[in-house]
């Protein structure tokens, strides 16, 4: 075996890197989230929790005893040029910056505060729901409450309660707080992290993708190209611009857990999800890059 082939082969191993915990909306604990990493083999995994990072010190536990590398994230909810909800992802951000910590405590009091005014809006349409049947995750979000709907047998699915009530556009729906996307990527610089545009395939009439050409200038740093709900067209256009702006072509299965059944953590829908430590390494140079 030579020296060259091992090295490959280290280099090569998959990696997850858009994951959630019940920090905030998937249903695994961080410790059992790391668990499924080392049982599936990953490398590391990135925590891309909804507006928190609280799951990272259970996780880096969790990751030292089991040899899995743990990437700090957030996915933060943003606006760019008419569209609602852009997300953005920030890696190897620091958890203790002030001003990144203080914006995320602010997002998550707008999603307390959200959460019964979605409560009460499913009760002016007659569902038999309450506050207090939610759980208390640091980071609540609409997941948690269509997983009640069906725990409650008011729907048979999460993507159900999503499109008779939670859906943007639907009568339970609420939005949340917002920051500009040029903003949000400024953010993510000032804690030390590098920023990635998430999932732009899931916004509609592809204004995802024009957004990605136009956050260039804002200062973003990758894309999102594997994402278990991308297609194989989407994934080259995406590819074709990561090459064209000097872009890092990243990606992550989106995994939830139980809110997400269809998708396996670090191999995403079906297996057409697949990352590995050459993307993880190529971030992690961006960001040393950028903090010079
Ligand atoms: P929230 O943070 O409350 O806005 O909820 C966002 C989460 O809800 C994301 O993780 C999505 O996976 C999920 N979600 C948003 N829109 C839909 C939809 N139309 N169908 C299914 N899930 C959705
Ligand atoms: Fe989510
Ligand atoms: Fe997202
Ligand atoms: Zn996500």
């Amino acid at each position: 075996m030579s020296e060259g082939w091992v090295a490959r082969c280290v280099e090569e191993r998959r990696v997850d890197l858009h994951c959630h915990t019940n920090v905030s909306d998937g249903t695994l604990t961080p410790t059992q989230l790391v668990e499924l990493a080392a049982r599936k083999g990953l490398a590391a995994i990135a925590i891309t929790d909804h507006d928190v990072l609280g799951a990272l010190p259970e996780a880096k536990l969790a990751g030292d005893r089991l040899g899995v590398e743990i990437v700090p994230g957030v996915e933060l909810s943003t606006t760019h040029g008419g569209i609602a909800d852009l997300h953005l992802l920030g890696y190897f951000v620091d958890p203790d910056e002030p001003r990144l910590a203080t914006r995320l405590a602010t997002f998550r009091a707008v999603r307390a505060a959200r959460k019964g005014r979605i409560i009460d809006k499913l009760r002016e349409l007659g569902v038999d729901v309450r506050e207090d049947e939610l759980p208390d995750a640091e980071s609540i979000g609409r997941p948690h409450i269509a997983r009640l709907l069906v725990e409650k047998g008011i729907v048979k699915s999460i993507q159900e309660a999503f499109d008779v009530y939670l859906a943007e556009g639907k009568p339970a729906n609420v939005p949340k707080a917002r920051i500009e996307a040029a903003e949000a990527i400024a953010l993510v610089h000032g804690a030390g992290g590098v920023a990635v545009l998430a999932h732009p395939g899931l916004v509609k009439d592809g204004l995802g993708l024009r957004a990605a050409s136009e956050l260039v200038a804002a200062g973003l740093d990758g894309i999102e190209v594997e994402h278990s709900k991308h297609d194989s067209d989407t994934r080259r256009r995406l590819r074709e611009l990561c090459q064209k702006h000097g872009l890092v072509e990243t990606g992550g299965s989106d995994f939830h857990g139980e809110n997400k059944p269809d998708v396996d953590l670090g191999y995403g829908h079906g297996g057409n999800v697949r990352v590995t430590t050459a993307t993880l390494e190529a971030l992690r140079a961006r960001a040393a890059l950028r903090r010079g």
